[in-house]
């Protein structure tokens, strides 16, 4: 596995690959990694010769007062990690290299960037899309990867794709999840030992809802009320919103009619915000 630091180098690197016919995969990430990420670099795999992983901390989608300073950092264990997944490439730039004074040009993904998680997180999508594109323009790959657990993420990065004629392929890998069903997540380990007790709450909370439609329970007001009964049976737990959502446009339907349609919630423990996501008409 290389690890390159420069865009130049880079860009140097994959023009070899390309020219022998070899097909790039693009995993982006902000490292810290656990099973979640690593499942990604092995769908990457199943579809390309050359698996770049991008580890990169982007400061331009975190809100002022969001957790950028402290935000978990291990390159190390990341980059031995990466290796043992066999990575062929960690772009590992940075932020002066992403982000050269004045810099002007932001992406922005109007309307999907506002809803659920932009809400709270108003610049955050434009961060996300921003440094998306800026990877997918210096990588150039035939397919990139990303998680479902951030399934709004996805969603938008699809629709940034189509919007702009990114010539790449988007893959969405299901969510790795721990033992008890708490979906995997760099931000786990702000959790305090009570917190990480009763953060599975979300997940059981998902599954009834998704029994609930299972059992032909096609109401959105209902599930949503299932959703936050149970979580609010965690004592730490503050909701900030359950929303039973479309696929299409990532707008609230008040009923579950349509394939993909999926509940996502952010709950707040202490001071760490998780999300979660399920489809409850599969
Ligand atoms: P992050 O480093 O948190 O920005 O995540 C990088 C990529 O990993 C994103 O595409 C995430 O959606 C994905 N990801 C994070 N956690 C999980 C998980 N538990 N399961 C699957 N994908 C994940």
């Amino acid at each position: 596995m290389q690890v390159i630091r420069k865009i130049d180098e880079l860009r140097r690197v994959l023009e070899k690959y390309r020219r022998a016919g070899q097909r790039i995969g693009l995993v982006p990430t902000m490292g810290y990694f656990h099973e979640g990420h690593l499942s990604l670099i092995d769908a990457a795999r199943k579809q390309a010769e050359i698996v770049v992983v991008s580890l990169f901390v982007n400061p331009t989608q975190f809100g002022p007062n969001e957790d950028l300073d402290r935000y978990p950092r291990d390159f190390e264990r990341d980059e031995r990690l990466a290796r043992e997944r066999h990575t062929d490439i960690l772009f590992y730039p940075d932020v002066a290299e992403m982000y050269p004074d004045s810099f002007y040009t932001y992406v922005i993904t109007e309307k999907l960037s506002r809803v659920l998680c932009g809400k709270s997180r108003p610049i955050h999508f434009r961060g996300v899309t921003t440094i998306v594109a800026k990877l997918f323009n210096i990588v150039q790959p035939d397919v990139a990867v990303f998680g479902r657990k951030d399934a709004q993420q996805a969603i938008i990065i699809r629709k940034m794709v189509r919007d702009l004629n990114f010539p790449v392929r988007i893959i969405v890998a299901p969510i790795v999840r721990e033992a008890d069903g708490l979906a995997m997540s760099s931000r786990n380990r702000y959790l305090t030992e009570t917190e990480r007790q009763q953060a599975p709450v979300i997940f059981r909370a998902l599954q009834e809802a998704a029994d609930l439609v299972k059992e032909g329970e096609r109401d959105a007001i209902r599930i949503k009320d299932r959703i936050r009964r149970k979580i609010e049976t965690a004592p730490l737990a503050k909701i900030e919103y359950i929303e039973i959502i479309s696929p299409d446009n990532l707008s609230a339907v008040s009923t579950i009619d349509q394939k993909g349609v999926f509940a996502a919630v952010a709950v707040w423990f202490g001071k760490t915000r998780l999300i979660d996501n399920m489809v409850l008409l599969a």
